[in-house]
């Protein structure tokens, strides 16, 4: 698709919301006229009385024109024009209408404090066209966060520890996550350095007087280390950081294919309270199609185990939109699920970046594309889950999702991870320690928020050590910047 930019300099918020209706069309960004069957020309043109905004497009046939004259020339003008042009042109009226960022609900609560609920709400809903379903989806995370949220203090703080090695290589996954076949000579390496940089950063945390509230072990899969090396992980945590406000701690154990009973005991009796096992889908079909090397039943078992081991809070994330998925097949994976008694489901819309195997060496994107079968789906989920005594309390998007829908967290009461909604929703600061980490420094005085950023590979994590230790500094910078600014 050729999408012309004319008197104005939106390309990015223009690109991305042709992209929602067009996902799989290239767009070609151009000054010239559009010459093709499909673009959309955009241009604001200043006159006496204001800023004249024309939107003219083209798709399959089909074509209109819109226009309408501001005072001033402004992105949200360019953008909400253009969203009712494609819209006309597609047929489409995605469910969360022209909003294109990741944290709708950071927008959502932005807009509830200046305006309170209910106008903050309307406001949320109308400005942007997004349904009245997917407003109340929102509002209803929104006010599960809100306990979390509010009790915050300002030295308080989050751990994220990546463990960037997995089984086998998912293909929907565009992680930098390596196979342990390809790089188990990294592992122990990498093990050893990741001890130092948690033991530096507990180090600036006691130094600073940060307060830890919750820790996550993501990746990657964690559970491809050894019972052994999980063990002393998680003992080390315990004591590099002081754990007396930390009130929970998550380790993924995504793949069941890489856990046993061992290492499950190694992470209880190392305080670990959390764990996730993600069966993505309960259908042997749709996991083969994905690259997943384990069954359905081995999901099960998994789970059975961590029960009998005494986990007591159990994550499990599905996905729809996946390769050989039906409408059917969802809801036999999510009513899987539910009985097995999972405290949190968390529903995740398929997403596709450039480098996952599947666009690489062509599969199946068939339901990827279908955005009724995949609105089908997640309308499931949340009938069922909300039945079933769930609430959501997180909520993400992604770029090119399936049906451009979301991510959310679903929880039973007293079972909410606090440390996704920190993560997702940028209201604390988040230390990160191991590759591909992204520390997000929170002034809990402002909307400001700033990153350091780990080494993205195992290799580079290793080979860049001294580097990423003096990057750790910024932590004690930001925070020492911040109470200068306060006294
Ligand atoms: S387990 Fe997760 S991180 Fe690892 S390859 Fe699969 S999707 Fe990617």
């Amino acid at each position: 698709m050729e999408l012309v930019l004319r008197g104005h300099s939106f390309r990015y918020e223009c690109e991305n919301l042709c992209r929602l209706f067009f996902p799989y069309s290239p767009v070609r960004v151009t000054e010239d006229a559009v010459s093709g069957e499909a673009g959309v020309s955009t241009c604001i043109q200043p006159t006496g009385e204001g800023y004249v905004y024309t939107v003219r497009a083209r798709w399959e046939g089909r074509s209109c024109t819109l226009t309408q004259t501001l005072p001033a020339a402004d992105e949200y003008g360019m953008t909400e024009l253009l969203y009712r042009a494609l819209r006309e042109i597609s047929g489409i009226s995605p469910a969360w209408g022209m909003l294109t960022g990741i944290h709708p609900i950071k927008l959502l609560r932005q807009y509830c404090t200046e305006q309170g609920d209910v106008a903050g709400q309307e406001t949320f809903r109308s400005r942007y066209h997004v349904s009245e379903a997917k407003t109340q989806l929102a509002m209803a995370t929104l006010r599960a966060q809100r306990p979390f949220t509010e009790a915050l203090r300002p030295e308080d703080f989050s751990l994220y520890i990546g463990i960037p090695f997995c089984p086998s290589r998912c293909s929907y996954c565009s992680f930098v996550s390596q196979s342990v076949a390809q790089a188990k000579k990294l592992m122990e390496p990498y093990f050893q350095r990741l001890l130092e940089e948690l033991a530096r950063t507990g180090e600036i945390a006691r130094d600073l007087g940060l307060r830890l509230i919750s820790v996550y072990v993501g990746g990657g899969t964690p559970t491809t280390l050894t019972a052994e090396q999980l063990k002393r992980l998680c003992t080390a945590v315990g004591e590099v950081f002081d754990m007396g406000d930390c009130t929970e701690f998550t380790v993924e154990a995504g793949r069941p294919d890489t856990i046993d009973r061992e290492k499950l005991m190694a992470l209880r009796s190392a305080g670990v309270t959390r764990v996730s096992i993600n069966p993505q889908s309960l259908s042997d079909e749709v996991l083969r199609a994905i690259g997943r090397r384990h069954t359905a039943q081995e999901v099960l078992d998994a789970f059975a185990l961590a029960r009998e081991v005494g986990f007591g809070e159990i994550n499990c994330d599905l996905i729809v939109g996946l390769p050989k998925d039906t409408l059917q097949g969802f809801q036999r994976s999510l009513d899987g699920v539910i009985g097995l008694g999972a405290e949190n489901v968390t529903v995740h819309a398929l997403a596709l970046k450039r480098s996952a195997n599947l666009i690489t060496e062509g599969g199946d994107l068939t339901l990827h594309g279908q955005r009724a079968e995949v609105e089908a789906m997640v309308e499931y989920a949340a009938k069922r889950l909300a039945e079933e005594g769930y609430a959501p309390y997180y909520l993400y998007r992604q770029s090119r999702t399936a049906g451009n829908l979301e991510n959310t967290g679903w929880a039973k009461p007293g079972t909410v991870c606090a440390y996704n909604i920190h993560s997702t929703d940028e209201c604390v600061t988040v230390l990160a320690c191991g590759a591909g980490g992204v520390t997000k420094l929170k002034d809990p005085y402002a909307d400001r928020l700033e990153r350091i950023f780990n080494f993205k590979y195992p290799f580079e994590y290793l080979s860049r050590n001294r580097e990423l230790m003096e990057r750790k500094e910024g932590i004690r910078r930001f925070y020492e910047q911040l109470r200068q600014r306060l006294h």
